[in-house]
């Protein structure tokens, strides 16, 4: 198979030159999931092994490592001078490998300072790139200790729009309370909402909605344990629907036929917790199940936007029961990415009180600024914490004008000889913004104290 970028890859790639000749050393891009990362750095690695350099292409794991080699393979892109490793192991046999004049970071949110910076440091002089979909590690530590500039290609929105990426529905079944949640180490304690979510009425409920909204769709469920994704695939299965749970742990036989079942269809439901940083490369799925309250909006969009890959006529179909959308916004909202920030999740409210996304309790689907559900047309009423905005909002607007008003210069144009008693000259005073002393003054020069 020829290898061809398409335009925004194409584009993508002139931005990377660019930023080389402008002096930066080690740009750090941004593609989403779905856009094709894995081409773009294959012909990124085989351009410059044109011009004669040596080229390490470093995954973190093993399972990336094969597929790596699979699309250099696909694409029948020789490796002369190229080597495609793991981090780990190159870093720890430095002087193993040709030296690198140019050196690419998949995932590079997994950046592991210690591990990839021993690898930088040994080649001060050669080039270094790092691409992923979220430049902001899961851990929300930051990533501009090894990267200098912030590459950002074509946004989902836009990926969605020019059709590269699917269109997607995205629903908010609450299927129990997590108000009482606690966090540790900055996100939800992944314990405790197992424990919550593992409730005979929230596996019905999770089934249930399953079943009436995205049925027979080839579907990823994240949970928040292991625990609770063995419990989940269990309470599919009892229902009729192939579930399995799927972990880093899975012997590797195993996981290579559990991929293949469910690529062929045998199996509906992948049920995990991190596959993602198990660098599972993603059959094409039409439903993702999110079951894990998270803080990190990098994992939220790692997670939701596995569901996005296009292919003609599907529309994705997102069950989001834990509320991930109203910390992080939909998964194709635009983001400011930065390298020396944990990315902040989106504000909930807008500026009238009113919820920036909303839920239809008619529907479940989520949709912005409108209290008419564009799916279902149903007039959904305000909540009770709008309203409440609302009131405070008001209550501002009042006090605020009451202020404004206080504050109003009046224009008096009496002399202070025009006053005839104290009261006259207590208004006189505030008009003119003049101190307490200065009606001490008068009335004592006056005579009338
Ligand atoms: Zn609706």
């Amino acid at each position: 198979m020829e290898l061809r970028l398409r335009n925004y890859q194409e584009k993508l790639i002139n931005k990377v030159r660019q930023a080389f000749i402008d002096g930066y050393k080690n740009p750090c891009i941004v593609l989403g999931c779905g856009g094709g990362k894995t081409v773009l750095f294959s012909y990124m690695a085989k351009q410059s092994q044109d011009k004669g350099n040596t080229v390490w292409f470093l995954v973190h794991r093993r399972e990336l490592l094969d597929q790596t080699i699979e699309t250099f393979n696909r694409f029948g892109i020789e490796r002369k001078t190229i080597h495609i490793g793991m981090v780990g192991s190159y870093s720890r046999n430095l002087d193993k490998y040709p030296k690198p004049d140019f050196i690419i970071f998949d995932e590079c949110h997994f950046s592991a300072a210690k591990t990839w910076q021993r690898i930088i440091d040994k080649f001060p002089d050669a080039k270094i790139a790092g691409l992923t979909a979220t430049p902001s590690r899961l851990d929300g530590k930051p990533l501009d200790k090894i990267y200098d500039s912030l590459i950002v290609g074509d946004s989902a929105k836009t990926l969605i729009k020019n059709g590269y990426l699917s269109p997607y529905k995205y629903y908010a079944p609450t299927v129990t309370d997590l108000s009482s949640l606690t966090k540790k180490r900055g996100d939800f304690d992944k314990e405790q909402a197992s424990e919550l979510l593992s409730t005979r009425a929230v596996f019905g409920d999770v089934v249930k909605h399953y079943k009436n909204l995205a049925d027979g769709k080839q579907t990823i469920c994240y949970c928040s344990s292991i625990k609770h994704s063995k419990e989940m695939a269990e309470e599919f299965k009892t229902e009729g629907i192939n579930a399995v749970h799927f972990d880093g742990d899975t012997p590797k036989k195993q996981r290579t036929k559990i991929i293949k079942d469910f690529r062929n269809k045998k199996i509906q439901i992948l049920c995990n917790v991190d596959l993602i940083s198990v660098g599972f490369d993603c059959p094409d799925v039409d439903c993702c199940i999110l079951l894990r309250p998270t803080m990190s909006t990098a994992l939220y969009i790692q997670q939701s936007n596995r569901a996005l890959r296009f292919r003609e006529g599907k529309v994705a179909i997102i069950l989001d029961h834990v509320n991930n959308y109203e910390r992080h916004g939909l998964p194709d909202d635009e983001r400011e990415w930065s390298l020396n920030n944990k990315l902040e999740g989106q504000p909930s409210y807008q500026e009238n009180g009113e919820l920036i996304l909303r839920q239809c309790i008619n529907c479940y689907n989520v949709f912005k600024s409108s209290r008419i559900c564009p799916y279902c047309g149903f007039e959904n009423e305000l909540q009770h914490q709008e309203i409440e905005n609302i009131k405070g909002i008001e209550l501002r607007e009042i006090k605020d004008k009451k202020e404004e008003e206080a504050k109003k210069i009046v224009l008096d144009y009496r002399k202070p000889e025009d006053c005839t008693n104290v009261e006259e000259l207590k208004q006189f005073a505030k008009n003119r913004n003049y101190k307490s002393g200065w009606i001490y003054f008068q009335m004592k020069s006056r005579g009338w104290m």
